[in-house]
């Protein structure tokens, strides 16, 4: 039954990383908008629940700087394998921060909610987006379920499509994933470790199948500076055997593999184990409508070099508040079509060659082959890392940036995989 409705500029579904910078940035702008969350916060969130310096740098730009003070901070990654371990500092850039944190997603999640609700937006918790309104064929608002099972309809002059990586409000409006490009899947769970303290995370990059054949993607060990380090494995659709590989079984021999060393004891996890997916490289789309923008996981916003999702929730969710503002404050929806041209400005290359990347080490011994070059040679890892964090710097030419230069024109000429 649909209760008395209400209205709003801008109904913002999904109250995660993505919704709460877009709900921040139109609030702060004073903007009327509203954030509905189908869960009530603290929620948890499969995750890594590594913030990489372009996350710890939206989240400054938030004004929640003072807030993460306290957190776990972390300045890099070892990366293991092939007997060896390297570790790389996070690359020192004229804009980000060199260093990032590990915060839970339940607290990270909860802050920067409600540091958006701080700013003036209307967050309803445990309220689910159920379908879309839809007015003489534009989106205008949800049909929404309150925690009691009731239903209202609220209705906004524009929507902001955040409802994460299965994004069924999104697929209601007809966003879908280009299947042919990389996705990945990830699991993790928890383990107690007198390690978990440590400044730096780790990866391994030498994975390796039941078959002992290499596989594209990596385990890690994020040590989460209260007692437990968040252990977890990603895997590439790339790979040959994607569809019959047990990630579950991956991450149980992965976590006997750093028993020891982290002082694990693998068969008792301080947590259950959970798992998701991860559409990546923008894959999903259209990602703005008449009416509508689509940010953060719901368009497939996560680094395909990496899976690091956060850092683009917040900024795409900010660059969707920017074009929103513009549309409001000229009367004029067509702003709204800005938006895919600044995601193309911003992610459009980078999203390319780092999905070639991905398929690329699908291919069998390649991921072994660079593993075993990169582990060996430090300069080679140093450059590789500061693109693959997409930390390239705009006022310098170091390796790094000449070697994407040459990668991304040569992407240029290849299809658009
Ligand atoms: C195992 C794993 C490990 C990862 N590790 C990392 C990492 O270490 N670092 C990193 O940067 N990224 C990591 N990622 C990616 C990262 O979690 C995501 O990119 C990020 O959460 C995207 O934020 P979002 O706001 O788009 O979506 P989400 O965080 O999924 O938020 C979506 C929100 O929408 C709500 N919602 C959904 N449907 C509705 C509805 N109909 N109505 C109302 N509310 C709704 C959900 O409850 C949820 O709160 C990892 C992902 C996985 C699966």
């Amino acid at each position: 039954m649909t209760d008395s409705g209400r209205s709003t500029e801008v109904l913002v579904v999904g109250g995660g990383p993505a919704g709460a910078a877009a709900a921040f940035w139109l609030a702060r702008q004073g903007h009327d908008v509203t954030i509905v969350e189908r869960r009530t916060f603290p929620r948890d969130k499969t995750c890594g629940d590594a913030l990489t310096p372009r996350a710890v740098h939206e989240l400054e730009r938030m004004g929640l700087g003072p807030q993460l003070a306290g957190a776990h901070r972390y300045f890099g990654v070892r990366v293991t394998g092939m007997d060896r371990e390297l570790e790389l500092q996070w690359p020192s850039h004229p804009i980000l921060p060199q260093h990032g944190y590990v915060v839970h997603r339940d607290e990270l999640d909860e802050m920067a909610a409600r540091n958006a609700a701080g700013a003036g937006a209307t967050l309803l918790e445990g309220h689910e987006a159920v379908q879309p309104l839809i007015d003489r064929g534009f989106v205008r608002g949800a049909t929404v379920q309150d925690p009691d099972g009731a239903t209202i309809d609220v209705a906004a002059r524009y929507v902001v499509v955040a409802d994460g990586a299965n994004s069924r409000f999104g697929r209601a409006l007809g966003t879908f994933r280009t299947r042919e490009w990389p996705y990945a899947t990830a699991i993790r769970t928890y383990w107690e470790s007198p390690r978990h303290s440590e400044p730096w995370i780790e990866s391994a990059i030498d994975l390796k199948d039941r078959n002992g054949n290499h596989i594209p993607g990596y385990g890690w060990v994020v040590p989460a500076g209260d007692g437990t380090v968040n252990v977890g494995v990603g895997l590439l659709s790339t790979f040959r055997d994607f569809k019959s590989a047990n990630t579950a079984h991956l991450l149980d021999e992965y976590a006997v593999r750093i028993a020891d060393r982290w002082q694990i004891d693998p068969e008792r996890p301080h947590d259950k184990t959970a798992s998701g997916r991860i559409p990546m490289g923008g894959s999903v789309g259209p990602k703005a409508g008449p009416t509508y923008l689509v940010v953060g996981d719901a368009a497939g916003s996560v680094n395909p070099f990496n899976g690091d999702g956060i850092d683009y929730a917040y900024e795409t969710g900010r660059m969707a508040a920017q074009v929103l503002h513009d549309a409001l404050a000229a009367n004029d929806p067509t702003a709204l079509q800005q938006y895919p041209r600044l995601l193309d400005e911003a992610f459009g290359e980078y999203f390319k060659v780092a999905r070639l990347f991905a398929r690329a080490v699908g291919r069998p011994g390649v991921m072994r082959e660079l593993a075993r070059a990169g582990i060996g040679n430090r300069s080679l890892m140093e450059w590789s890392f500061r693109i693959m964090a997409n930390m390239l710097r705009p006022d310098e030419l170091g390796p790094a940036e000449a070697a994407f230069k040459l990668a991304s024109t040569l992407v240029k000429l290849a299809p658009n995989a």
